[in-house]
């Protein structure tokens, strides 16, 4: 614990900040230094009961504000995350150790578009309706009344932190929701801010409640009674533990899981545009994007090429103070993780990689050699059997794989238990659109990597999720139909 407590994480509950409990607290800790930044209040059950209780009152009437009248408090939300723009960032580079342009361009950024788009979408959300014609002169019509799920639990990972929680929040609220969010241990800041400006655009007190703590919070949520169904984004293996969690209670999940996405290119790709989007693939967020690339599949003839190129924009990465501008990459987000992926380092020696850069803890000096720090880095010489190529490791790493053909590519490629994200690298139309198509992913970007519009489904196959959002699909998620038949 810190000697002087500089701040606390608080929970929010019923409209308020909860007073701190000096005795059930942990310590945040910066990844880029090591050091305590302040102290989180983790929530007992009774909280978690509290924010529950409290979630269900508010429920009642958030529900049958006019979808209008949601669409309008979402678009205040993002206008006020825009005004306290710089706290957020700082926030979240604070409990990420992210590159401060990047919790600028993609992270932050993305919070008001997410409230927007939401905000778009569900006041221009239609129902389907039906004729129905019986064969025996009867016709009825059928139209679907979408309801609110209820109260849905919100449960976001570290690596995106605002990006993701408001991806979930922002359609839940649009679609009459009220949520109970449970943020990341590592990463509880964010959340907690956007818990004041939600109450400050007028968001009723208990339609948005969020209750800190490790995984036993977010299992003691996802079991309780009241709550109608869970969004989660976070590694495969909790997500089987929720799926078993709301099992005895019949409720619905969404899954944004895992990933070992992969990288087709061939002989024919823009060179150099293929090597800055592969690149950025491998090693935005120190590889901690679900969707980053951690296999790279190379036709032959240009293999030494994009080895050579790769090398060179991993070497040229600058690895510093997050908060200062020239810093392209931060560090992994704590010590336990940094620990698993150096196990990976060590295990793919054993399973023969040939080492092209990296492969340890650089010397960033005194004031950062405290922090979780880890050298960007690429292998080959490893083939689809390493656990290396198999396993998700979640940090700035890829192996570079060779192939002969399209079809072994994508054999390749879908040998997988995974089923997140891919990307195609040709300047041959007809095969991009052909081995985009043939990926077994959720998304499959042709030249390009983590573009998204947010009225897309967006979700993984296999081990990498259950469900799709984005648009419509949120929609979908969010409410539960009531279809109404009338004999006409
Ligand atoms: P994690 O599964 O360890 O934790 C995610 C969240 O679940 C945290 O808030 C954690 O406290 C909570 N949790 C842990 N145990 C729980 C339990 N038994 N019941 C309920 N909640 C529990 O994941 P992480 O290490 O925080 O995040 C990294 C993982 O997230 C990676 O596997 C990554 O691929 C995945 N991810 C997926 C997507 C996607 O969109 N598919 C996006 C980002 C991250």
């Amino acid at each position: 614990m810190a000697d002087t407590v500089q701040y606390w994480v608080r929970n929010f509950v019923d409209g308020a900040y909860t007073e701190p409990n000096e005795t059930s607290g942990y310590d945040n800790i910066d990844p880029a230094t090591g050091a305590t930044l302040g102290r989180v209040h983790a929530a007992d059950t009774a909280l978690v009961d509290r924010a529950v209780t409290s979630a269900r009152r508010a429920l009642t009437s958030w529900a049958k504000t006019p979808v209008a009248e949601r669409a309008a408090l979402l678009r205040r939300a993002a206008d006020r995350i825009e005004e306290r723009f710089e706290e957020f960032v700082a926030a979240e580079v604070a409990d990420t150790g992210k590159p401060i342009t990047q919790a600028r361009l993609l992270d932050v950024r993305r919070a008001p578009q997410n409230f927007r788009s939401f905000a778009d979408i569900v006041a221009a959300a239609g129902q389907e309706s039906f004729i129905t014609e019986t064969g025996d002169g009867r016709r009825a019509l059928n139209y679907a009344v979408r309801k609110p799920l209820g109260v849905v639990a919100v449960i976001v990972p570290w690596n995106l932190p605002l990006l993701l929680l408001t991806w979930k929040v922002a359609p839940a609220l649009a679609c009459g929701n009220a949520v109970v969010v449970k943020p990341s241990e590592e990463t509880p800041s964010t959340a907690t801010l956007l818990a004041e400006v939600l109450a400050e655009v007028g968001l009723p007190a208990g339609v948005f409640n969020v209750v800190h703590g490790c995984g036993g919070v977010g299992e003691f949520l996802t079991r309780h009674a009241g709550i109608d169904g869970v969004t989660f984004t976070g590694s495969s293996a909790t997500g089987t533990r929720v799926m078993s969690a709301v099992a005895p209670r019949v409720r619905p999940v969404s899954f944004e899981l895992g990933g070992k996405n992969a990288a087709v290119v061939f002989e024919d790709a823009d060179l150099d545009e293929t090597l800055d989007g592969l690149a950025r693939s491998v090693f935005t967020n120190t590889g901690q994007v679900c969707l980053c690339t951690e296999r790279v599949y190379v036709h032959r003839d240009i293999f030494d090429e994009i080895a050579n190129g790769l090398i060179a924009r991993a070497s040229a990465l600058t690895l510093g103070r997050p908060t200062d501008d020239a810093t392209t990459t931060g560090p992994l987000i704590s010590q336990a993780h940094r620990d698993k992926v150096l196990r990976y380092f060590e295990l793919a020696e054993r399973e023969g990689a040939e080492l092209l850069v990296g492969g340890g803890v650089p010397d960033l000096g005194a004031e950062l050699n405290g922090g979780f720090w880890i050298e960007p880095t690429l292998w080959t010489g490893l083939t689809n059997d390493a656990t290396t190529v198999r396993e998700e490791i979640f940090g700035p790493v890829a192996a570079l794989i060779p192939f002969s053909d399209e079809n072994e590519a994508i054999g390749l490629a879908n040998d997988t238990d995974y089923g997140l994200a891919a990307s195609v690298w040709t300047n041959d139309l007809r095969r991009g659109h052909r081995v985009a198509q043939a990926m077994n992913v959720g998304m499959s970007w042709v030249n390009t990597w983590f573009l998204r519009d947010l009225r897309s489904p967006f979700g993984g196959m296999g081990l990498s999720g259950l469900g799709r959002e984005g648009g419509a699909s949120s929609l979908h998620f969010y409410t539960d139909p009531t279809n109404v038949c009338v004999q006409l």
